[in-house]
């Protein structure tokens, strides 16, 4: 099944004499339970391609449908809505709340949608990315790899339909690395959910399902490596 289909997504930065087309002309489309990873040298357009995806950066033209839904065709209100329950985004920065604590951060997409919080499934979470004994620490007084591991929560907790990553490792040790990584897959075979990862990292991109390459705006290589 189909759950992401994007079509002749362009994207350009800037206006007059100093454009930058960051996506030329992009289209593909992924499986639901798919991981993918995209890589592409530096400025060839990932981190804007993963905004379009994630609801976050509008396209100058094309589409990005998630299941069934014409992404940009949703207001801003709708579109921010439809971001917290269906898009779970993982950065390389983790981009916590300083005031909040673990359980604040891992809940807050819920939280801003007036939502129930589900014990068992925070729990469930809490316990998978080994954070149950830091529920009530704030994010500095944690190591970069529990971080990331309260990110990765925020990013699941509402059980999204896709989860984006942009470099989630690119700050972190190998071991951290590793696992995050692993993390990451369980929470793709476990559940079932659509991963698109950015990496530099060929160790990392040839755990994927598929890697798709970018250069210069444009795909040059679609590959699938295994499924
Ligand atoms: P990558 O993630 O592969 O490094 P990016 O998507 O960040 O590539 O950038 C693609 C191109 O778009 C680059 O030329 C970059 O300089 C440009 N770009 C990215 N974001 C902006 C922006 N907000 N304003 C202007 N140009 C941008
Ligand atoms: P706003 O649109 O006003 O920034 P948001 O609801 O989008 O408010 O999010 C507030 C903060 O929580 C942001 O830093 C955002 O990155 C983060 N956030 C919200 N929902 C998610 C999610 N599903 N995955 C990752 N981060 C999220």
């Amino acid at each position: 099944m189909e759950i992401l289909r994007v079509e002749n997504l362009s994207k350009i930065y800037g206006k007059g004499a100093i454009q930058v087309k960051a996506l030329n002309n992009v289209s593909f489309s992924v499986k639901k339970g798919e991981f993918v990873a995209i890589v592409g040298p530096s400025g060839s357009g990932k981190s804007t391609l993963l905004h379009v995806l994630g609801g976050v950066d509008r396209p100058t033209s094309g589409k990005v449908f998630i299941e069934d839904t014409d992404v940009y065709s949703l207001n801003e209100s709708k579109l921010a809505i439809f971001r917290r329950r269906q898009i779970g985004l993982i950065y390389q920065f983790y981009n916590l709340i300083p005031i909040l604590n673990v359980e604040e951060n891992v809940t807050l997409p819920l939280l801003l949608d007036g939502g129930k919080i589900n014990k068992g499934k925070l729990e469930e979470i809490l316990a998978i990315l080994g954070l149950t004994d830091r529920l009530n620490h704030l994010p500095n007084e944690l190591s970069g790899g529990q971080q990331q591991r309260v990110s990765i929560g925020r990013a699941l907790i509402n059980n999204p339909a896709l989860v984006l990553a942009d470099e989630p490792t690119g700050n972190l040790d190998s071991k951290n690395s590793k696992e995050i990584i692993d993390l990451l897959k369980v929470s793709n075979k476990q559940f079932n959910q659509t991963l698109i990862i950015i990496t530099h990292d060929p160790q990392i991109a040839l755990q994927a399902d598929r890697i798709i390459t970018l250069d210069d705006g444009q795909i040059i290589k679609d590959e699938v490596i295994r499924g």
